[in-house]
């Protein structure tokens, strides 16, 4: 099976992984989508968000995390199947997408389980999505009942000072999934003096207004649980000095990004 990687610069190039390549599972994950959920972690991530709280999913190289088979993980689902009746699987990572042929096989076997359709969630930065090459994606999207789609910055310039990339392919999958009108649940993490301003939730709210998909805003707290990872693997804590998000302004900015979605919906 052919993978597609991003290299340093971001253009997608073919390498030679035959399997996929996790960072790790677990098997009764509640918060990424609905139920009880098995939650694949996938290696190997092309952005680099100075919150992110699993640098350890970064590295994408052939040496990076275990390399696993869909029947591997298959077979660790269905031994705990019992607990998944109302849930199903998530992939997140890291960025899911960059194994888009492996990923496509695990959801695609997950539809056809002869115990039962497993409901698939793919929680994504949608930056792997590459808007001239739809079809590298295709077979995942067909076999995704759920996304949850990180837009981490509504502007641009914003968006790359916060995660070292442009936001342009990360909102054509956003346009592409409102296209198969598959359910999007939007996230977007609120992180003191980058993302917490009623005005910069407005305009995220503008942004995802098109998308009449969009079944869910998960606005998350920013948190400090990732700095032992950066300790442990020498890396220098990027937002070192900023504060948790205060959880009691999450409401006031998740009712910014309402008005501005219907504000642009009315307008
Ligand atoms: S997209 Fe997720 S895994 Fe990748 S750097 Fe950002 S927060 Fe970390």
């Amino acid at each position: 099976m052919a993978q597609i990687e991003l290299t340093p610069q971001g253009d997608a190039c073919e390498t030679r992984y035959a399997r996929g390549r996790i960072h790790s599972v677990e098997t009764m994950g509640t918060v990424d989508g609905p139920g009880i959920r098995f939650v694949v972690f996938m290696q190997g991530c092309p952005l680099r968000c100075l919150y992110c709280h699993n640098p350890d999913t970064w590295d994408a190289g052939a040496a990076a995390g275990t390399e696993v088979t869909v029947e591997q993980l298959v077979e660790e689902f269905e031994s705990n199947r019992q607990f998944y009746k109302n849930g199903g699987i998530t992939v997140s990572g890291g960025e899911p997408l960059l194994q888009p042929e492996f990923l496509a096989d695990l959801f695609a076997a997950m539809h056809a389980r002869s115990e039962g359709r497993v409901h698939t969630c793919l929680d994504s930065c949608g930056y792997a999505f590459d808007p001239a090459h739809p079809e590298r994606t295709a077979r995942v999207l067909d076999a995704c009942d759920l996304v949850l789609l990180d837009i981490k910055h509504a502007d641009p310039a914003g968006h790359r000072a916060l995660t070292g990339r442009d936001p342009a392919r990360i909102l054509a999958f956003g346009d592409e999934l409102a296209r198969r009108k598959i359910p999007v649940v939007i996230r977007h993490v609120v992180v003191p003096g980058y993302t917490d301003t009623p005005e910069e939730c407005e305009a995220l709210g503008r942004l995802i207004a098109p998308w009449q998909n969009v079944v869910g805003l998960e606005m998350l707290p920013y948190h400090t649980l990732g700095v032992v990872k950066y300790e442990k693997l020498g890396l220098t804590y990027p937002l070192d000095g900023v504060p948790e998000m205060d959880k009691a302004r999450i409401p006031e900015l998740r009712a910014a990004v309402m008005r501005g979605m219907r504000a642009a919906r009315q307008g």
